[in-house]
């Protein structure tokens, strides 16, 4: 972050992209160059990848930017004042030392982190702004609210299952977005998410335990995202569905809260501090 990055200085927030050419990060560049309020300040990719050295706006039918991607990483954090990371969970302890090393605040989208990096980010919120969010989409943060209202108004002879399905090129299950939900879920019960989520079954299995929230995974086709919390109770069941139909959705709630956490202070935050849910 540099040292014009002052409050006064800020009305155009200088945005970085990290795995520019990937599905997320492509939607990215061109929400950041459709957007007046925003300024794409530099991007990058892995060294190899096909989109290094092509400029940011013709990958994206936006004409030219004058911006190339590079694979220079630590360059793309000096000069932002929010990088913004959809890439691949291994990507991310090396993201998060730049972030400290650069004092740059990291917008953190990646999915599927191992615990050992979840505790990297928490360590390195104390001396940077993260927001971490599993869905950047107002819909799907909105839909985490009804479930937690939902889990908490019916009593435990509901079951909650969430079922999600996603694009066969998808690298994690469930979805972080249906941890989001069942986390949701465990949250308005007051449950111990981790001690009753069940993640697969197969065989002879026994019947169900009460307060079980499971989880089943569906990939397939080209599907943004579709997210499903059941409560099924005897004689009634309720479902509470989120579809994505594009990943438009995902890059506009993500510059909406990299514009949020400019020039914020250290912590940890999420799509419902940006929301405002
Ligand atoms: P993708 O495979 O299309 O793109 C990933 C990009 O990251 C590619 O450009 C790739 O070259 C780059 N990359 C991979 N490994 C890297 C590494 N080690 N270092 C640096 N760059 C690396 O994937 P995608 O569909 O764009 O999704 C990316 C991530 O974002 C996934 O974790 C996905 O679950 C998550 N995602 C989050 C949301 C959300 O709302 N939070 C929405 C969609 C996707």
């Amino acid at each position: 972050m540099s040292s014009s990055n002052s409050p006064a200085s800020l009305e155009v927030a200088r945005l970085g992209i990290v795995g520019a050419g990937g599905r997320m990060g492509q939607q990215l560049l061109a929400a950041i160059l459709d957007n007046p309020a925003t300024q794409l300040a530099a991007a990058c990719d892995r060294p190899g990848t096909d989109v290094i050295g092509k400029d940011a706006g013709e990958l994206v039918a936006r004409g030219a930017s004058g911006i190339l991607i590079s694979d220079d990483t630590k360059a793309v954090f000096e000069a932002s004042d929010v990088v913004i990371d959809f890439t691949h969970f291994t990507a991310a302890p090396g993201h998060l030392a730049m972030s400290l090393e650069t004092k740059t605040n990291l917008f953190l989208a990646t999915t599927g982190l191992p615990a050992e990096t979840q505790a990297l980010v928490e360590e390195a919120a104390k001396e940077i702004g993260i927001i971490q969010a599993a869905n950047t989409s107002l819909g799907v943060n909105l839909l985490a609210l009804l479930v937690e209202q939902a889990a908490k108004s019916l009593d435990a002879s509901f079951d909650i299952e969430v079922v999600e399905m996603h694009h066969k090129h998808k690298v994690d299950a469930p979805s972080g977005t249906a941890l989001l939900l069942g986390k949701a879920a465990a949250a308005g019960r007051e449950q111990n998410h981790d001690e009753v989520a069940c993640y697969e079954r197969s065989g002879h299995t026994g019947a169900r335990p009460d307060g079980e929230i499971g989880y089943a995974t569906l990939r397939g086709g080209d599907v943004a995202g579709e997210h499903t919390v059941f409560l099924a109770g005897d004689q009634e069941r309720i479902e509470l569905t989120h579809r994505a139909t594009s990943r438009t959705i995902f890059s506009a709630g993500a510059v909406k809260g990299a514009r949020w956490l400019v020039g914020k202070e250290p912590g940890l935050y999420s799509m419902r501090d940006v929301l405002g849910l």
